[in-house]
């Protein structure tokens, strides 16, 4: 199936820009109907943990630009949150439970979204910034087979 539906935001890394950014992804995926509300929760909650890692850790002292893509393919909902910043030293490493760079911070951001999400990449490079790729399906929608081919790709 084609994409069906998809959009592009682009804005500054502040933390005013959190809740805008959980809101209109979340306003996005309930277009797909099959999402309950708990699960829209959980794509509020894996957007805000994105976003936020990319001002706090992508960005830190830093101004920069954070992207969004979302898209509806193939009935699941596919979200990649994207940073221009420092980027991630070893990604392995990043996605256990409890590490973080930040001794103030608790280290479970990217366990969460693994948690809530369907598949979760990570493609990061030093100096190079991080890119999410986050692919969630209704669980109570039909299955029809499971494509794997990229989706965000449509506009
Ligand atoms: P918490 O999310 O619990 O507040 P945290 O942000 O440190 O703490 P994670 O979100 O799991 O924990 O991220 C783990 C580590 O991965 C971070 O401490 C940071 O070093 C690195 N990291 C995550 N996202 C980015 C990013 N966008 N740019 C650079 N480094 C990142
Ligand atoms: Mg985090």
């Amino acid at each position: 199936m084609e994409v069906r539906n998809a959009f592009k935001l682009e804005f500054p890394a502040i933390p005013e820009n959190v809740e805008f950014a959980r809101v209109t992804v979340a306003c996005f995926a309930s277009q797909l109907g099959g999402f309950t509300l708990e699960e829209l929760d959980d794509i509020r909650l894996v957007t805000s943990e994105a976003v936020s890692n990319a001002i706090i850790h992508g960005y830190g002292e830093h101004t920069g630009t954070i992207f969004i893509n979302g898209s509806i393919c193939d009935g699941a909902l596919e979200v990649i949150v994207e940073d221009r910043g420092k980027g991630i030293e070893d990604v392995e490493k990043a996605r256990q439970p409890a590490y973080t760079t930040s001794p103030d911070r608790l280290g479970m951001g990217l366990t969460i979204i693994e948690a809530l999400v369907d598949e979760l990449i990570i493609l990061s490079e030093p100096g190079n910034g991080t890119r999410l790729i986050m692919r969630k399906r209704p669980t109570h929608q039909a299955h029809e087979g499971s494509s794997t081919k990229r989706c965000g790709e449509g506009l």
